[in-house]
């Protein structure tokens, strides 16, 4: 069997439900399907899971195909994006799932069931654990224990019912997950779960799941760790409905930990901790709460989708940084691991930072154009260009290039005090009147003519050049900080270097 599986065209799928924001372990399992689809020359199939319409909430469908549009995870097939295995919107396919519903009464697979939320309730006080199961279900109100015309006569008085799976007790069921290997559970543990509603006439998640995977072709199921209770049952409903051959192979994820390893990473963890847990932000429609997203916080995609990767998958050898076509070329699932990745923040912090770098500083300076234009700076892209290639190794974010780099679009108007009292001496002002006509008096002005005049001064002179250089850089940023000293006199030109030294000498006297 396994031969053949391997001949079939790999066809995989994420099936999220729309009820809010993405969040990032979601991010990372559409991630993994990808990278195996890729790997595998198969396709990616996007499934909207919306049967549960308690859950629904407005808006989240289209923030996930923001959030992957963002990312550049492309599907093959699915809502928005076509394809002949359709509809992809599990709410648009009530019909085929009353058929299987139909079909799995039709072999004695599933009953019928009449109890009231009231009557279960009841159950439950008075049996500790109570599970409505192989052992409990004969004393119950439903298609097995009642005469068939009573079961009419219900139906036909319009009484609500639910469709549930009828589990026999007692059978080790084997679920072969290509993570964890072979995973036994036996069936009395399961409860004969509830399939479909008559209250919306709309199947349940696990229906609606196997159904939609058989008849999409869905060869491997790689998802999230808190599937893994209900694959026992999926692997019955796929029996029980005769697709035993066409069963998907199951891959269930690692989870995402909190960062210091103590216990699932979650909603809250995100603002809680100071880093966004979604890939764009997000405001709840019911209850108006605002979260962060990656975008929004100044990620670039590929940084957010490297560092994902990295969690819970290791790609065999040591290098961290991975373009999109190195990651697809040796993404394995035999080597994702079983126990939880922890949300190590400040990596994703760091892959950020190597992306920055690694990027043309022309990409870079059309980022930065946005936020000076914002801080109401109109600049030559070229200088910005310049700018850039000179800063951005000091910042992780490219909106942090603001504060690394606004002195070279805005004079200081104040000077830190602190540095000041630390660099501003007795003579500075002198030294400083001097720097200027030494500058003034330079035929180039580019940094290595002005460093070469500058030290032949102070070395003629006999001038401490510590002292000199603090003070003028002092004068052209208004603290202690920046590239290159002679590299900012010289973006800045000579004519804003003099009139700054002039400013600071005027001002600090
Ligand atoms: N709709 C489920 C979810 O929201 C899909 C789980 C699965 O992939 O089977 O994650």
């Amino acid at each position: 069997m396994s031969y053949f599986m391997s001949e079939k065209k790999v066809r995989v799928r994420f099936a999220p439900s729309p009820t809010g924001a993405l969040h990032i372990g979601g991010v990372r399992t559409a991630l993994y399907n990808f990278l195996f689809a890729r790997r595998h020359g198969g396709r990616l199939i996007l499934r909207i899971e919306d049967t549960d319409s308690r859950r629904f909430v407005p808006g989240a469908e289209e923030y996930i195909l923001e959030s992957f549009k963002w990312l550049g995870i492309t599907f093959d097939e699915g809502v928005s994006f076509g394809g002949d295995h359709g509809p992809y919107r599990q709410s648009e396919r009530r019909d085929i799932y009353t058929t299987y519903v139909q079909a799995l009464l039709d072999n004695g697979k599933a009953y019928i069931a009449f109890d009231t939320p009231e009557e279960l309730e009841a159950k439950r006080n008075e049996t500790a654990n109570f599970q409505y199961d192989a052992s409990t279900r004969m004393q119950m109100r439903n298609s097995l224990t009642l005469p068939a015309e009573e079961v009419n006569r219900l139906i036909a008085e319009g009484k609500q019912y639910v469709v549930r799976f009828k589990i026999d007790a007692g059978e080790d069921i084997h679920v072969g997950d290509l993570v964890r290997g072979d995973v036994v559970v036996n069936s009395s543990v399961l409860d004969d779960k509830v399939l479909f509603k008559s209250v919306d006439g709309l199947p349940t998640y696990h229906l609606a799941n196997i159904v939609d995977d058989h008849l999409m072709e869905i060869t491997h199921v790689i998802r999230g760790e808190e599937w893994l209770p209900s694959a026992p049952l999926h692997v019955l409903l796929y029996r029980a409905l005769g697709w035993e051959d066409t069963m998907p192979a199951f891959a269930h994820l690692p989870l995402l930990l909190k960062p210091d390893g103590n216990g699932k990473l979650s909603k809250r963890d995100g603002d809680r901790l100071g880093f966004p847990v979604f890939p764009l932000q997000w405001k709840d429609p019911q209850t108006g709460e605002a979260s962060s997203g990656y975008r929004e916080s100044g990620y670039l995609p590929e940084a957010v989708l490297n560092f994902l990767a990295l969690l819970g998958w290791n790609p065999g050898h040591d290098r961290e940084i991975m373009s999109m076509d190195e990651m697809i070329e040796s993404f394995d699932l035999a080597r994702c691991s079983k126990s939880g990745a922890k949300f190590d923040y400040a990596k994703g912090i760091w892959f950020n930072h190597q992306y920055i770098q690694a990027k043309p500083d022309g990409e870079i300076a059309g980022m930065f154009l946005r936020i000076l234009e914002e801080e109401g700076v109109t600049a030559a892209p070229d200088k910005v260009i310049t700018v850039v290639g000179l800063t951005k190794e000091r910042v992780d974010f490219v909106k942090e290039l603001w504060d690394a780099a606004r002195f070279f679009f805005v004079a200081p108007t104040a000077y830190d005090e602190k540095t000041v009292k630390k660099r501003w001496k007795e003579d500075s002002a002198k030294h400083m009147l001097e720097l200027a006509d030494v500058l003034d008096g330079i035929p180039g002005f580019t940094s290595g003519e002005q460093e070469s005049a500058v030290m032949d001064w102070i070395a003629a002179e006999g001038y401490g050049a510590g002292g000199i250089l603090n003070a003028f850089r002092l004068a052209l940023v208004g603290e202690a900080k920046g590239p290159h000293l002679f590299d900012i006199s010289w973006v800045l030109g000579k004519d804003e270097t003099l009139a700054r030294i002039k400013r600071a000498v005027e001002t600090l006297r």
